[in-house]
């Protein structure tokens, strides 16, 4: 019998900046679903949004900063070093190229995220790819209960969900999975908003990140 690989996690984002909402996200589907480890991706210039505050070498240092003394935790640059826009559907193309056909991934995201999947660029061919797995994020509704769920999205929910976390093992992609997280509401758009106003969003993120942000003067 074939020993199952344990999954990898794949976690894009802005992170502008990184803070405790995405630490949270990503250690607790590290050890809920035993994932070998999570590759943080900060995206480039993100295709579905303006241009990001800071620069993206600043926002890579950040998440370096946040994530140093966690072993299972790693940067992967790539996205931030490509020219130009970068598609997740592409990123994962290579991923599933480096890692093999057998390698389990899971593309992780907070609800918000998973709601608007079907403005992605070639969202559907991410299932042949991935598993998607969705933790719930406060303000938003799980995806079990979406009414406003666009009706492409509801249609891959229905024949791709699955409950047991065994199926992010047993095949390599393919499966949605709902994990519940403990609710943070943090956002990085509140966080620069609060640095903007003059206040301090300590213990929103981590302190060598707030440190970083000071030393730089970024969000002010
Ligand atoms: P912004 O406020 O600038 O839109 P953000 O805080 O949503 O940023 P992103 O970098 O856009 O952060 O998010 C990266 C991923 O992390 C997304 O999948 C998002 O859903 C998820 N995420 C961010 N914050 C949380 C949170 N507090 N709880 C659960 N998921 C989160």
């Amino acid at each position: 019998m074939s020993t199952l690989l344990a999954p990898i996690g794949i976690f894009g984002g802005t992170f502008d900046p990184v803070h405790f909402g995405h630490l949270r996200l990503a250690q607790e589907l590290l050890t809920e679903l035993a994932l070998k480890e999570v590759r943080f991706i900060p995206a480039g210039r993100p295709p579905h949004r303006a241009e990001p505050a800071v620069s993206s070498s600043q926002r890579l240092e950040m998440v370096q900063l946040a994530i140093e003394a966690n072993s299972r935790f790693v940067l992967d640059e790539r996205e931030v070093r490509k020219d130009g826009l970068c598609y997740t559907v592409d990123t994962l193309g290579e991923l599933r190229h480096e890692m093999g056909p057998e390698q389990p991934l899971c593309l992780l995201m907070g609800a918000d995220q998973f709601l608007g999947l079907p403005s992605w660029h070639n969202w559907q061919a991410l299932f042949a790819l991935a598993h998607v797995v969705v933790a719930h994020r406060p303000g938003f509704p799980q995806i079990s209960w979406a009414d406003n769920m666009p009706d492409a999205l509801q249609k891959e929910v229905i024949s791709r969900q699955r409950t047991e976390v065994n199926a992010l093992y047993t095949l390599p992609s393919g499966h949605i999975y709902t994990q519940p997280i403990t609710p943070l509401d943090i956002s990085a758009t509140s966080i620069r908003n609060s640095l903007q106003r003059g206040q301090s969003p300590r213990y929103l993120l981590p302190d060598a990140v707030l440190d970083y942000i000071q030393t730089n003067n970024l969000y002010m």
